[in-house]
């Protein structure tokens, strides 16, 4: 499948699972040649289409396609020129996700095992003002070594090796959210001790293939 193709998919399905509304959200993927395709902006996901898609450089001028660049094309941007590892980067405003970074919580607790394993630790970004600047620069502290972002008052972001493992991880972060909220509601969630996360991370490599980056973790 074209990278185009499956970025149109991924737009379909943050749509169909309710992570964005009306024109929220922006997904983007690196390409061979070092540029990258992104949703352009005032699209709606759930019916966006290859003509949606632009090609930009890593400067953000557009090489491809017509329409204006997303609006926060700059978070992609940033995510991409910090961490070499990092393919892809999907931005969306869950309902769960947004609820606790609105609280202004991060979801940091190890509650978890294969949220521990996956997705790690998901701390919160200061408040900015969205399409600036500062907005990248609110997830400076974290953009080493995390793999999902909540922003205060706005959603959330996760970064990915391929297109499809920055999707699984956002899936992953608004489920682990929405856990949480109802575990809450059942008066409060219990984080494994300490001694369980350590374990976990230690058989992580053997058991489960995984190279889990203790930052994430403790
Ligand atoms: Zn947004």
């Amino acid at each position: 499948m074209s990278d185009k193709k499956e970025l149109v998919e991924i737009c379909h399905r943050v749509y169909e699972k309710g992570f964005v509304s009306a024109y929220d959200g922006n997904i983007s993927v690196a390409t061979p040649q070092n540029t990258f395709l992104i949703t352009r902006s005032a699209v709606r996901k759930g019916e966006v289409t290859e003509n949606d898609i632009l090609e930009i450089d890593s400067s953000g001028n557009i090489l491809n396609g017509r329409g204006k660049i997303s609006t926060e094309f700059k978070i992609h941007l940033y995510a991409y020129s910090k961490r070499a590892e990092v393919n892809a980067v999907v931005h969306c405003h869950p309902i769960f996700a947004t609820a606790f970074a609105s609280l202004g919580e991060g979801l940091t607790g190890n509650y978890f095992p294969e949220v521990i394993l996956t997705l790690g630790k998901v701390p919160l970004c200061k408040y900015a003002t969205p399409s600036t600047d500062e907005l990248p620069l609110s997830m400076e502290p974290y953009i080493d070594h995390a793999w999902g972002f909540l922003l205060q008052n706005h959603g959330a972001v996760t970064l990915g090796k391929t297109l499809k493992d920055a999707y699984n991880k956002m899936e992953k972060l608004e489920h682990t959210a929405q856990i949480l909220l109802m575990t809450k509601l059942l008066g409060g969630a219990n984080e494994l001790p300490i001694d369980k996360v350590k374990e976990l991370v230690k058989i992580s490599k053997q058991n489960y293939g995984l190279d889990v980056d203790e930052r994430n973790v403790f």
